[in-house]
Formats: structure tokens, C-alpha cells, sequence
């Protein structure tokens, strides 16, 4: 009998988001240029998530589950970090 893994199946190796995925999703018509920050606010949002205690392996956020490299694309979407919003904070100053 073959012993059940443990932990999240999202969290295996094969289900890991890779690069060519992300740019695929980003390539979309959903990421037109009037919906998206500018790149240097993505920069800084993405920065600010690279230091963050609640990123998993690169690109996943575990406050929210999402894709940090698709959604810190989009205008509308904030960073859920509790009681500090991460991405403000960081791009107040670009
Ligand atoms: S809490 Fe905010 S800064 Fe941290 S990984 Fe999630 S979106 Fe990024």
C-alpha cells in the first residue's frame, strides 16, 4: 500500500509555477498596459514580497495563494501582509 503523502499537493516539486507559465499568463490581454502598475512600482512590490516571511518558494504568497509575480502586475490588487501593506510601503518610494 503506498504511503500517503504529507503536506500540500501545491507544494510538490511538479506542481511548482515556473517562469515560462508566469510570462504566459502576463502575455494575456487581462495585463493590458491601462490595468498594470508601472514596471518600476512591479519592481518594488516584487521586492518587497522577495523579503517577505510569507513568500513560499519565490512565487507563492500564503496570506492570499496567489502568483506574486501575476498579481503584483494589477493596479486593483493590494498586498494582504496583516496590518502593513507590504507593496505601499515599498513603492511610496519609488
Ligand atoms: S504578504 Fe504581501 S509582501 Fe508578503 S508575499 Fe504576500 S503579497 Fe508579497
Amino acid at each position: 500500500m503506498r504511503q500517503q503523502e504529507s503536506g500540500c499537493k501545491g507544494c510538490r516539486e511538479e506542481y511548482k509555477v515556473t517562469e515560462e507559465q508566469i510570462q504566459r499568463v502576463l502575455s494575456s490581454p487581462m495585463f493590458s498596459e491601462e490595468r498594470c502598475v508601472p514596471n518600476d512600482q512591479y519592481e518594488a512590490r516584487l521586492n518587497a514580497c522577495s523579503s517577505c516571511p510569507k513568500l513560499q518558494s519565490g512565487t507563492t504568497c500564503t496570506l492570499c495563494g496567489c502568483i506574486v509575480q501575476i498579481t503584483a502586475k494589477l493596479i486593483e490588487k493590494r498586498c494582504p501582509y496583516p496590518g502593513q501593506d507590504r507593496w505601499a510601503a515599498a513603492t511610496a518610494a519609488v
